[in-house]
């Protein structure tokens, strides 16, 4: 997963603060690099990438300064390509015809044969991000106008890709024909945005304007905004579902669904579909279960408890994985509150179980404080399929869900019970056409049957 953010401004305002603040906001959607990009004075791209979280990876004072107001920013989890710097982004090139910036979220099916494709053609790649494959597209298109050398370009990727663009002097959203990861418009005064979530544009008091509808291309310049339509038709839509159980923030705004209420609703059918009669309490595993829990424990109408604390400043990049660090494992996020759950009968609420570990690791710190029963609701389907359009899970064979049956994984976690929501409720809670949203994590309906797709020069 990745977050991107951009900005314009047509009366020649200073933007790259805003940028940095927009991926403050988006930094759930990446910690491993962050970096900005911006149009310089001398006609060209200047750019600035660093590792670990923004606040790290940046400057925000030195952002501050730069006479620029034309910036895009990425915020980096790695889902193609290793860790290393020079996988994060914006990528940066210069083609006969214009400087390039390009920040990319979601993955490619095609960028493998792409890559060979262009490889053969002489071309030479600096990252392993299947991201740069579009950098090279344009770049073999000398002959034709940027603009037109991106449309066919991006003609021909396939997956996933919302994308913030710096082409020349014109900032540029993209967003694949399927509509897989969130990309929204958003301005303040003169200043155009783009944005993969809503909650970025609250943050630099932007409104939202609209989404960029799948398959659109928004070219912003001092001449105004332009969209233009890519002429893919594709058979149905794949807006990812896992966004609204997870990946988003709570206070964003998906496709018209608050994610928040999406939540909640999950929370609230998951009681209907799995309810636990006798329950003290409903609790939410922190912080990816806790809004669900609120609607499970509204609908059963069973008290809602916060009986995990969660250390708010704990960074995937801090500490150090010694093997004493490692033994504690979860309970450096994660601590129970012995004097809540002594005695009591505990339903613990989470978004999804991935490969198992922290479901059991909670369920064994919550039974250590005295629970008399731990059961355990899953507010998403069983997740028994890799993702290939941008969200980082593992293989199959490590998925818990697609290695066990119900019964198995319950008792691999230790659960007195174990229940998950079914797809059906998922597609109603999220309130759109179930053939717009993607489902493939759980049901495995990939996009073309999730084959590679046969790419073509
Ligand atoms: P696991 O221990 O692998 O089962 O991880 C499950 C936990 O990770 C759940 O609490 C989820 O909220 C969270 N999670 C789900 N998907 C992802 C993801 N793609 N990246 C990071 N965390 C995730």
């Amino acid at each position: 997963m990745c977050g991107v953010f951009g900005a314009f401004s047509p009366d020649g305002k200073k933007v790259l603060e805003d940028v940095y603040l927009g991926l403050y906001a988006l930094q759930h959607r990446g910690q491993e690099a962050a970096g900005v990009a911006w149009t310089n004075a001398a006609g060209g791209i200047s750019s600035h990438k660093g590792s670990g979280l923004v606040h790290l990876a940046l400057d925000q004072g030195d952002l501050a300064l730069i006479e620029s107001s034309c910036a895009i920013g990425h915020v980096r989890y790695s889902t193609t390509g290793g860790s290393e710097l020079s996988n994060a982004q914006p990528l940066t090139a210069s083609t006969s015809k214009s400087a390039l910036a390009v920040a990319h979220n979601g993955n490619l099916t095609n960028a493998r044969g792409l890559k060979l494709l262009l490889e053969n053609r002489g071309a030479i790649f600096h990252s392993s991000t299947d991201t740069e494959v579009l950098l090279h597209l344009i770049a073999h298109q000398p002959h034709k106008q940027p603009i037109d050398a991106l449309l066919d370009s991006l003609v021909r990727l396939r997956g996933a890709y919302s994308i913030a663009m710096i082409m020349g002097d014109r900032l540029i959203a993209a967003r694949d024909p399927w509509g897989f990861r969130p990309l929204v418009l958003g301005r303040r005064d003169n200043i155009h945005y783009v944005s993969s979530e809503t909650c970025a544009l609250n943050l630099v008091g932007a409104a939202t304007v609209r989404e960029i509808e799948p398959g659109e291309v928004v070219i912003i310049g001092n001449e105004g905004l332009s969209s233009i339509r890519l002429p893919v038709e594709p058979k149905r839509r794949f807006g990812c579902a896992f966004e609204f159980v997870y990946f988003a923030r709570p206070d964003s705004v998906i496709s018209g669904r608050s994610v928040y209420a999406v939540r909640k609703e999950l929370g609230r059918r998951l009681a209907r579909r799995a309810p636990c009669p006798g329950a003290s309490f409903a609790t939410g595993m922190p912080d990816s279960g806790t809004i669900a829990s609120l609607g499970y424990a509204e609908e059963s109408g069973i008290p809602y408890e916060q009986s995990v604390v969660r250390n708010r400043y704990v960074g995937r990049t801090f500490i150090e994985p010694t093997n004493r660090v490692r033994h504690l494992g979860v309970r450096i996020k994660l601590n129970p509150i012995t004097e809540v759950i002594n005695g009591k009968t505990v339903v613990v609420v989470d978004d999804s179980i991935v490969r198992g570990t922290t479901c059991q690791r909670m369920i064994s710190m919550i039974k250590s404080c005295g629970a008399s029963q731990v059961h355990v609701r899953i507010s998403s389907p069983p997740v028994r399929f890799p993702c290939y359009y941008g969200i980082d899970t593992p293989t199959r064979v490590e998925l818990a869900a697609a290695r066990m049956n119900l019964r198995q994984l319950e008792q691999e976690v230790g659960a007195n019970s174990l229940a998950y929501l079914t797809e059906e409720d998922l597609v109603e809670a999220i309130g759109l056409p179930g053939n717009t949203i993607c489902t493939a994590c759980f049901s495995g309906d990939y996009m073309e049957g999730g084959e590679e797709f046969e790419p073509q020069l």
